[in-house]
């Protein structure tokens, strides 16, 4: 049974999140039972009622799709709402981070807990992303009533990082245990936190909160460095500035500066960074040749850097630096320099590298270079989904010679490496199609992703039974990924049979965005062909639809005449 199947990889940690939830936090579970409810056609990803969360049943997943997406995260993430949200509550919207931010923060806690640090650190990187690509567009802060998504989860998420950075990690504990209790069973706002802070810790960190949380943008640092002399003493002279807006303002933050030498060891300094212009001296005692300097090693501060540094610093970075970040960043700057300046290195980290994410960026760089394919054959069987995905994604083209390496991905663990090597092999080698067929043959995947890669390879090949099954799969007898998998398909098939018409205006009218958002793409998509066209608007006018629907289905569908030429404005 299916469903038996996925109770223990669904519901697993779901004990050990709440046991380490308690042990951090100091306040046990405050409510005397937690009930999980999966539901179908979910609009979001969960929601955490007091006692009882609801998440959407496309987390149900057994044993091999938990490989590609689990509920563990999202698990974690509802657990801290029990807390932070049911047991303390925000007042009002402008303050909705204190539910937000910490059950993102503290979800990535756990998963640290869970799977080791690295995993903690790389969460940490994915929140800085996101939240500085929200700044592309405007500069609110958190603590504001429409931030954006990406300030009250990633940022606000973040900024409790650099609490923990700044003022320490058990005094950040002690804080956050006594905001807790203080305001058990109550609604909170930001200055509550604050004044736990002086409460709990003697401290009153205004500069902290008014940049990072009443204020909005991030920095942006400037960093260079030269060795020089003083009275016989080496220094490494580091001049950092701050090139932000200077509608953002100055921030005030420790950093930390890391001199690392050739043939090892290191020199370090955190200073306060506050002007426009500061400058810093590292004490080189030994006067050691420079091998490369971090600005902030491990990442902690939200904020842009431009630092431009050699090869040469970068491969000593990638090899040298202690934190899995600083080897990323070094990597990602690494990203467009020649193989040849870069292979051998590369294929050191690969081998050095224990976190996925890295040997994945690894073997995104190296699978350019068809002609190491002893490499390219280890990383198709890197122990990480994620790995052997980044191979298979970047090798072009797929070379003839490593065919056996390349088919055995049909059998993969991973469901979406499956389908991208069916998809992948079926394009390079279409003599070869009949075969990747039948060895996919059973295999369903999470929202029938491989069985609809299946069918969609089926179909190109003239298979027209493959058709009538993706039409069954775009209807209402299926939950809505599946449904979604199968109308791309079809798009992608440029196929639009009849009996699919009924199954597509469902889902366009679905209360699910997600599910009538692909249905849009797919009639934008049809609607910009003839014959096509005239199938949409014949089916669309000889029905009859109710006032609501016909507010959603009219803009797509009634007469336009068509423009003979586009209009300069
Ligand atoms: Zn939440």
């Amino acid at each position: 049974d299916r469903k038996e199947c996925c109770l223990e990889p669904t519901y697993r940690y779901s004990v050990e999140l709440i046991e380490k939830l308690e042990a951090e936090l100091e306040v046990p579970f405050p409510w005397e039972k937690y009930a999980q409810v999966p539901v179908a056609d979910y609009l979001y990803g969960a929601m955490e009622n007091t006692t009882a969360t609801v998440f959407g049943d496309f987390f149900h997943v057994d044993n091999r799709a938990y490989l590609d997406r689990n509920y563990v995260e999202v698990n974690a993430h509802e657990l801290v709402h029990q807390w932070f949200g049911d047991y303390v509550t925000a007042r009002s919207f402008a303050h909705v981070w204190l539910q937000e931010s910490f059950a993102t923060h503290y979800a990535r806690f756990l998963i640290g807990q869970l799977w080791g640090p690295d995993y903690y650190h790389w969460g940490r990187r994915t929140e800085h992303t996101l939240a500085l690509a929200a700044s592309q567009k405007d500069n609110l802060p958190i603590v504001h009533p429409n931030p954006g998504y990406a300030r009250i989860y990633q940022k606000g998420s973040a900024v409790l990082d650099m609490m923990r950075y700044t003022f320490g990690n058990e005094t950040f504990r002690r804080v956050i245990t006594h905001y807790l209790r203080k305001h058990a069973y109550d609604v909170v706002e930001t200055n509550d936190l604050y004044q736990a802070f002086q409460d709990a810790a003697g401290l009153s960190p205004a500069e902290f909160f008014e940049q990072w949380l009443y204020r909005g943008g991030e920095p942006h640092y400037r960093v260079r460095y030269q060795p020089i002399e003083k009275g016989g003493k080496a220094f490494t002279q580091v001049i950092v500035e701050q090139i932000q807006d200077t509608a953002i303002g100055l921030f005030r933050m420790p950093i930390t500066l890391a001199v690392h030498y050739r043939g090892g060891g290191y020199d370090t300094v955190r200073a306060l960074i506050r002007e426009r212009r500061e400058v810093v001296e590292v004490p080189n005692p030994n006067k050691k040749p420079i091998a490369f300097v971090l600005f902030d090693p491990g990442g902690w501060i939200l904020k842009q850097v431009t630092f431009d540094k050699s090869v040469e610093e970068l491969l000593a970075q990638l090899e040298g630096a202690p934190a899995l970040l600083d080897r990323y960043d070094a990597l990602l700057a690494l990203r467009k320099v020649p193989l040849s300046a870069k292979r051998e290195a590369l294929l050191a980290a690969y081998q050095r590298e224990k976190f996925w994410g890295l040997r994945a960026e690894i073997a995104a760089q190296l699978a350019a270079d068809p002609a190491n394919q002893a490499f390219i054959r280890q990383a198709l069987r890197d122990p990480h989904p994620q790995v052997r995905f980044a191979v298979l994604a970047n090798l072009n083209p797929l070379p003839a010679s490593l065919l056996p390496d390349l088919e055995a991905l049909l059998q993969d663990s991973s469901y979406v490496v499956e389908a991208l090597a069916l998809e992948r092999l079926s394009e390079a080698f279409p003599r070869r199609v009949p075969q990747y067929l039948k060895k996919t043959a059973d295999d369903l995947g999470v929202g029938h992703s491989v069985r609809i890669k299946h069918l969609e390879i089926a179909a190109l090949h003239g298979d027209r039974a493959a058709v009538d099954k993706l039409v069954d799969y775009a209807s209402v007898s299926f939950e809505f990924r599946t449904r979604q998998n199968a109308l791309r398909a079809l798009k992608a098939l440029n196929l639009l049979p009849p009996n699919l018409l009924p199954h597509l205006f469902d889902a366009l009218l679905s209360p699910n965005a997600r599910l009538a958002t692909v249905a849009r793409e797919c009639v934008d998509y049809w609607m910009q062909q003839t014959r096509f066209r005239q199938t949409l608007q014949n089916y669309y006018q000889q029905r009859s639809w109710s006032p609501a629907e016909k507010a959603v289905l009219a803009p797509l569908f009634e007469y336009k005449a068509p423009t003979f030429y586009q209009r300069s404005s």
